[in-house]
């Protein structure tokens, strides 16, 4: 796709061209009176999954849109830390979720397969608009707002918001800003650009409190998850010579570990900042079954490693220093299939 003088329109390494935010502007505004927009974010949500599809159906709201519904894929239990997020009365379950909406919203997803049994929807009568930051992303969308640069789906959707005329208040701020620190690993990590901390300061203008919410969503679980979480760090293994000597260190917790802990499996998310902080390993790994011989597989890196590389030859995707995939058989398998992909992805090899 072309834009205006054979401008490449938004092509996913360069962000979105002014021929798309034109597009998505004209979706919405073209909305039919009455009409319907359905907001789906990618299965087993995060800060940014949530934040940044609530936000913008906050700023819908705003806009006068009135008939809303978000929904993810998926049981429709939203993680506890959560749970006090403004806009969440919009959530509907996936079976409850308009099969033909006017207008379908996508976001945080790097691909359809991402959408689980909602990605029919793409297909419905009304146009896919996608907001997303991963390299990968294919496209899906009917207009594909797509910004690898972006440090989270938020920026992308508040800079839409801004383009449709709609003013932040400080429930569409507190959504957006649980997406940037999810993101950005609460301005710690490489994407926090001077812009991130612009963005963060307008969300911050509108009166959020920082401290309650990143008490909320990054500082608090259960006593049960705190004991879970000593015995799945207490089996983690550390082999230094791993990704050419750049290290690795994994571990996995089971569907019994839950049990025997009383937790849902969401806890185990957080699992991976108490992994990746291992100074002898560049790779870190969490394995968390998901099923008899399934399992969702979150890496990390710190640099020497591309992991979304890892990830893609596996079956899944991400970022360069944040992926992930479904692996399969037990977790030693899943383990080995990594340790095999992981010379191939080392960046600066002359292959990345
Ligand atoms: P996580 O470790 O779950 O926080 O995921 C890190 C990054 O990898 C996020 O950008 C996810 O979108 C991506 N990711 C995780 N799991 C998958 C998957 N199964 N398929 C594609 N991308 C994934
Ligand atoms: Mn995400
Ligand atoms: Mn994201």
């Amino acid at each position: 796709m072309t834009g205006p003088a054979g401008v490449p329109a938004g092509g996913a390494s360069d962000g979105p061209g002014e021929a798309d935010w034109a597009a998505a502007v004209a979706a919405i505004r073209g909305l039919p009176a009455d009409g319907r927009v359905l907001l789906i974010c990618h299965v087993n949500p995060d800060g940014d999954a949530l934040g940044s599809m609530l936000g913008f159906a906050l700023g819908l709201r705003r806009l006068g849109v009135r008939r809303l519904q978000a929904t993810f894929p998926g049981p429709p239990e939203v993680p506890e830390p959560f749970r006090g997020m403004p806009g969440l009365d919009l959530l509907v379950s996936e079976a409850d979720a308009d099969p033909e909406p006017d207008l379908v919203v996508c976001f945080d997803a790097a691909g359809a397969s991402r959408l689980g049994g909602l990605a029919d929807r793409l297909t419905g009568p009304g146009p896919a608009l996608v907001l997303d930051h991963h390299a990968s992303n294919t496209g899906f969308g009917d207009v594909n707002l797509v910004d690898p640069a972006a440090a989270a789906t938020s920026v992308v959707a508040e800079e839409l918001l801004a383009r449709l005329g709609v003013p932040l208040d400080a429930g569409i701020a507190e959504c957006l800003y649980v997406a940037l620190t999810t993101d950005t690993g609460s301005f710690r990590f490489e994407a926090t650009t001077p812009a991130v901390h612009l963005m963060a300061a307008r969300l911050l203008a509108t009166g959020i409190r920082p401290g309650d919410i990143s008490r909320r969503i990054f500082d608090s679980r259960p006593f049960g998850a705190v004991r879970l979480f000593g015995e799945v760090l207490g089996r983690a293994r550390l082999e230094p010579a791993a990704a050419a000597g750049h290290g690795l260190v994994w571990t996995y917790a089971t569907q019994d570990d839950l049990a025997r802990h009383e937790q849902r499996p969401y806890v185990l998310e957080a699992l991976i900042d108490s992994v990746r902080c291992t100074a002898e390993a560049d790779v870190s790994c969490v394995v968390k079954q998901t099923g008899a011989a399934e399992w969702a597989v979150s890496m990390r890196s710190k640099g020497a490693v591309d992991v979304s590389r890892v990830a893609v030859a596996l079956g899944g995707g991400g970022h360069r220093f944040a992926a992930g995939f479904t692996g399969r058989g037990t977790a030693e398998d899943v383990v080995n299939s990594i340790r095999a992909v992981l010379p191939g992805a080392l960046i600066g090899d002359g292959t990345s």
